[in-house]
């Protein structure tokens, strides 16, 4: 059993084949109706006043901080257990992440952001990881209070929401990734930016095009970050069946959580005020006496992952490196063993299977499996 995003595709299959004819049919490729058209929807369904399309999700978050102004000399913070994507779009733009622990439901924990600050603080990226909306009262507090700029990272929380109100919508930037294996995946790579700021949302579609607002006038060294017609048009079909599709992830998360049963591993859980959309159902599996670094080759996630291997289960583990410690951010100087919870979590996690069209029988294999795991 494995990652399966076909089921996603054949679940809609007619939608997205008309679509995708009339797109190719239309004889325009980029930046046209089919994107104009995704980003007024898109920022409806955030509940911001403003989407652009952008590439991918990298490029949302390099973007972002890019019109924001911060730069070289400024440091973001960001949680330490992210996917790394996260930090580059820091780093892009030579600014300097500054991490911090995550909380028990594998967010930034709002009580350890403040000690970070320093007068070289000019934003906090926030990361609802594996869906997982993070606790924005208290984020937000703190962005207010020591003036600081709020850009999300979404790319794993589509739908996600804190206190009935959008991820996406609470900073001032939000930024997307529609990588096919996300919640609202593309067909290929695609993007955006939410935001209620005018004057930012032109900003990033300046940038996306080359940096020109008027073809052949450069007013800033760009990028060529544009989203296609052909991924706007998919995913204006996708846009209207997400509230289907995070029903159904939070149905098969149910279904996880009341079926598995083994003292050895640890369910996710969801806090008070936030929503989960199940980008990731993970699994933590502590590994007895094992050091603050771990023993990454005899842990017991490790044994269990084997073991659900064994049996036809593919898992993965989000993520197996903190940022931190690996090679590309060696410069940052952050030795290993400074970030003592993002590096346990780093040795315990692991995904189960948890796409669209994920069926109970199958379910019910990896349930059995886990639960027989001794
Ligand atoms: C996928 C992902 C990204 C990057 O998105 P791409 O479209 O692959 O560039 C950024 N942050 C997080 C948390 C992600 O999961």
């Amino acid at each position: 059993m494995q990652g399966r995003m076909d089921r996603g595709y054949f679940r809609y299959q007619k939608e997205y084949e008309e679509k995708a004819l009339e797109v190719l049919r239309s004889g325009w490729y980029i930046l046209g109706k089919e994107v104009e058209k995704f980003e007024e929807e898109f920022a409806s369904y955030v509940g911001t006043k403003h989407s652009v399309g952008v590439a991918n999700g990298l490029d949302a978050l390099w973007l972002a901080f890019r019109v924001l102004g911060i730069g070289k000399g400024d440091e973001v913070i960001v949680q330490g257990n992210t996917y790394i994507a996260s930090v580059m779009g820091i780093t892009i733009n030579d600014a300097t992440p500054v991490f911090v622990e995550p909380d028990e439901y594998y967010q930034i924990d709002a009580d350890k952001i403040e000690e970070k600050i320093t007068d070289k603080t000019k934003a906090i990226l926030v990361v609802h990881l594996y869906g997982h909306a993070a606790n924005m009262d208290k984020i937000c507090a703190i962005c207010k209070k020591h003036n600081l700029k709020l850009v999300e990272d979404c790319a794993q929380s589509h739908g996600a929401k804190y206190n009935g109100k959008m991820t996406g919508s609470f900073g001032d930037i939000g930024c997307f990734s529609f990588y096919p294996s996300k919640n609202m995946g593309a067909y290929g790579d695609a993007g955006a930016i939410t935001t209620d700021d005018p004057e930012l949302a032109r900003l990033v579609k300046i940038y996306r095009n080359y940096g020109s607002e008027k073809r052949y006038y450069n007013m800033v060294v760009g990028a060529n970050s544009r989203l296609d017609e052909l991924q706007a048009g998919l995913l204006r079909v996708k846009l209207t069946h997400m509230d289907e599709i995070t029903k159904e992830r939070e149905e098969l998360a149910n279904y996880y959580t009341a079926g598995i049963d083994n003292p050895k591993v640890i369910k996710p859980s969801v806090s008070d005020n936030a929503t989960c959309v199940w980008h990731q159902f993970v699994l933590r599996v502590p590994t007895e006496g094992a050091g603050e670094n771990g023993k990454e080759a005899s842990s017991e996630r490790d044994r269990l992952r084997q073991y659900l291997e064994d049996n036809g289960i593919m898992t993965l583990i989000h993520y197996p490196i903190p940022p931190h410690m690996a090679q590309a951010y060696e410069y940052l100087s952050v030795p290993a063993g400074s970030l003592p919870i993002t590096e346990r979590f780093a040795n315990e996690v692991i995904s189960l299977p948890m796409y669209t069209g994920l069926t109970k029988d199958e379910q019910d294999r990896v349930i059995a499996c886990v639960n027989s795991f001794k």
